[in-house]
C-alpha cells in the first residue's frame, strides 16, 4: 500500500502534512471514530479526502451548505478525485447513484437533509462506504452557534454502519460543544483531536466605532492587499461599497440580496485581485479559497465570539502578516442582546447570552486580545501575545467606578427609559427644557458630575451596555441589567481602557 506521505506527494503535490493532519488522517484511515477541531484554513478537506484514497469505497461527505458542495466537488475534481454532490441541483442524480453503487466515486458530498431520508439509506446499503466525514459538526450540538436538527438525524444512520470510521469536523467549538458533538456523534472521548487555534500572523485591534466609513477609509489607506469588510446589513454593505470604492481600490458588494450573477461576479473579481476590498454580509466567505487576505474588518459586532474568530480567520491563509479590526457600538451589544431576548428561543438564552459576554469581554479587554480568545477555545495561552493593539500599546487604564454609579443612579432616577443623552444632562446639572420639562431638575442627582467625569459618561454607558449592567431599548432608553447591582452597590469596580483621543474631544465638547 503507498504511505500517507506519498499519496499527500503525489496526489496533493504537498510535501509535508500541516498541524494535526496526519493524526487526523491515520485515525480515519485506521477505521477508528474522530472529532478533528481545526481552525478555518488548516486544510480539513485533506483529513477526508487522503483516507477516501488510502481506504476502499467512497467517502460520504455531509456537508450543510449546497454552495459549499459544488466548491468542494470543484476543488476535489481538480486534485483527480472521482467526486460528486448529490443535491436537488444534481444533473444527474441517478448516473451519482448509480456510480455509487458501481464504486466509481471517492467522494460523494450530501447535504444532512438528503442523508438522512429512506431512499439515501437504502441507496448506501448498497454501497461500500470508505468513511463518513461530518462537515461543520458544530452543526449537530445544540451548544453550537448554528444548531440544525437534521444532524440529530445523523447518529441512527452511522450506527448502521458501525465499521465504517466517522470523521466529524469543525472549525468552532467550544469545550461544551466538543464534548456534546462527540456524544451525538457516537465518538468515543479520546477521539477528539484539536489543533491550535492561534492564527499568529493576525493582529487584532479593536476600536470604539466613530463614522464606520471614515475608519474604513482609513483602514484602507494604511493597508494595502485584498480585504473584507462586514457589515451587519445588506443596505450598508452596497452604501459602502458605493462610498468607498474607486479606479485605485476597488470596493464591491457581497450579500444575499443581490442577484446571483452579480454576486458570483464580485466574488469571482475578489479571489483573483491582489488589492479589491469586498464589503459584505456574513453571507460572504464560507468556501472562499483566497490565501492572501491582508485584512478583516467588522464595522459592528459579530454575533458571537466564534462567529469574529471564523471571520477574522479568513485572513493571512498565507501565513503572511493581517489585520483584523473591529469597530464597535454601544448599540450593537443592546440589538444584539435584544435579539437574544426575543427572538432566540428560551432554552438557548443562556448560551447564547454567554458568547455575546465573551465576545463583549474581548472588546472590554484592557488586556491581551488574543489570550481572551484563546482561552474561550479552550487553550492556555500566554498573557501577553505581542500582536494585537493592548499588547502593542498598552492602553491607559482608569477606573471608572464612581462615574458608572453616578450614571446607574440618573437612570434609576429618572425611571430607567431615557437615554444617555439626556442622563449626562442631568448629570451635568444642564438646566435644559427637557430636564425642566420632566422636573429632572429636582433630582439628587441633578448635577453631580464635573466636566472630566462627563467625559466618561458614554464610554461607561459603553462599556455598562457591554457587560449587561444596562441595557438599552430600542429607542436608545436605559435600565438595568442583571450586572448593575453589584457595581452599584460597590462589590464590582469597573475599569476600563480609555483611549486618549476620545478623552480629549470628549472633554472639548459641551455635553448634549
Ligand atoms: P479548512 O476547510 O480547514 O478551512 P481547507 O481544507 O479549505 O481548510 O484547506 C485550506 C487550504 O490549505 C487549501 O488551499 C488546501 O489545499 C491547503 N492545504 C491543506 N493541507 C495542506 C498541506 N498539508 N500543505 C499545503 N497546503 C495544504
Ligand atoms: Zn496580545
Amino acid at each position: 500500500m503507498t504511505s500517507v506521505h506519498q499519496l499527500l506527494h503525489d496526489r496533493f503535490g504537498f510535501s509535508h502534512f500541516r498541524g494535526v493532519q496526519e493524526a487526523v488522517i491515520e485515525r480515519a484511515i485506521g477505521g477508528q471514530h474522530t472529532l478533528a477541531v481545526m481552525p478555518t484554513g488548516a486544510g480539513k478537506s485533506l483529513c477526508y479526502q487522503l483516507p477516501a484514497l488510502a481506504r476502499h469505497g467512497t467517502a460520504v461527505v455531509i456537508s450543510p451548505l449546497i454552495a459549499l458542495m459544488q466548491d468542494q466537488v470543484r476543488s476535489a475534481d481538480g486534485f483527480g478525485f472521482r467526486a460528486a454532490a448529490l443535491t436537488s441541483a444534481s444533473e444527474d442524480p441517478r448516473a451519482i447513484r448509480d456510480a455509487l453503487r458501481d464504486g466509481q466515486l471517492d467522494l460523494l458530498y450530501v447535504a444532512p437533509e438528503r442523508a438522512t431520508t429512506d431512499v439515501f439509506q437504502r441507496l448506501l446499503q448498497e454501497a461500500d462506504i470508505a468513511l463518513f466525514a461530518i462537515d461543520e459538526a458544530h452543526c449537530v450540538s445544540e451548544w453550537g452557534h448554528d444548531f440544525r436538527p437534521d444532524y440529530r438525524l445523523l447518529l441512527p444512520l452511522l450506527d448502521q454502519h458501525r465499521d465504517v470510521p466517522r470523521l466529524a469536523l469543525t472549525a468552532t467549538a467550544d469545550k461544551r460543544t466538543r464534548a456534546d458533538i462527540l456524544v451525538q456523534l457516537g465518538i468515543p472521548e479520546d477521539g477528539l483531536i484539536v489543533a491550535g487555534f492561534d492564527r499568529p500572523n493576525i493582529r487584532y485591534h479593536v476600536r470604539p466605532r466613530d463614522g464606520a466609513t471614515k475608519q474604513v477609509k482609513s483602514l484602507m489607506t494604511a493597508q494595502s492587499g485584498p480585504g473584507i469588510v462586514y457589515v451587519p446589513s445588506r443596505n450598508a454593505a452596497d452604501k459602502l461599497a458605493e462610498q468607498l470604492d474607486s479606479p485605485h481600490r476597488r470596493v464591491l458588494a457581497y450579500h444575499a440580496g443581490l442577484d446571483p450573477q452579480i454576486r458570483q461576479r464580485n466574488q469571482a473579481a475578489f479571489v483573483d485581485s491582489e488589492e479589491m476590498v469586498m464589503a459584505a454580509t456574513i453571507a460572504f466567505g464560507m468556501g472562499i479559497d483566497k490565501p492572501d487576505v491582508r485584512f478583516v474588518a467588522h464595522a459592528g459586532v459579530p454575533k458571537s465570539i466564534e462567529a469574529y474568530y471564523q471571520e477574522t480567520g479568513r485572513a493571512g491563509r498565507d501565513g503572511d502578516p493581517a489585520e483584523a479590526w473591529l469597530f464597535w457600538g454601544a448599540e450593537d451589544f443592546a440589538r444584539a442582546r435584544r435579539r437574544i431576548e426575543t427572538e432566540v428561543e428560551p432554552e438557548r438564552r443562556p448560551q447564547e447570552r454567554e458568547r455575546l459576554n465573551a465576545l463583549a469581554a474581548f472588546v472590554e479587554t484592557a488586556t491581551c486580545r488574543r489570550a481572551i480568545l484563546l482561552r474561550h477555545f479552550g487553550e492556555e495561552p500566554p498573557e501577553r501575545c505581542g500582536n494585537c493593539d493592548n499588547c502593542l500599546e498598552p492602553p491607559a487604564t482608569i477606573d471608572v467606578t464612581t462615574v458608572a454609579q453616578k450614571l446607574l443612579s440618573a437612570a434609576f432616577r429618572t425611571e430607567m427609559r431615557f437615554g444617555v443623552a439626556h442622563l449626562a444632562a442631568v448629570l451635568g446639572g444642564d438646566d435644559n427644557e427637557k430636564v425642566r420639562q420632566f422636573g429632572h431638575d429636582r433630582l439628587s442627582v441633578f448635577g453631580i458630575m464635573d466636566a472630566d467625569e462627563l467625559a466618561l459618561v458614554r464610554p461607561v454607558a459603553r462599556s455598562l451596555m457591554a457587560r449587561d449592567a444596562l441595557r438599552a431599548d430600542e429607542y436608545g432608553g436605559l435600565s438595568f441589567g442583571p450586572g448593575a447591582k453589584s457595581i452599584l452597590k460597590g462589590d464590582e469596580r469597573l475599569v476600563i481602557a480609555v483611549p486618549p483621543k476620545r478623552v480629549r474631544r470628549a472633554r472639548s465638547s459641551s455635553p448634549e
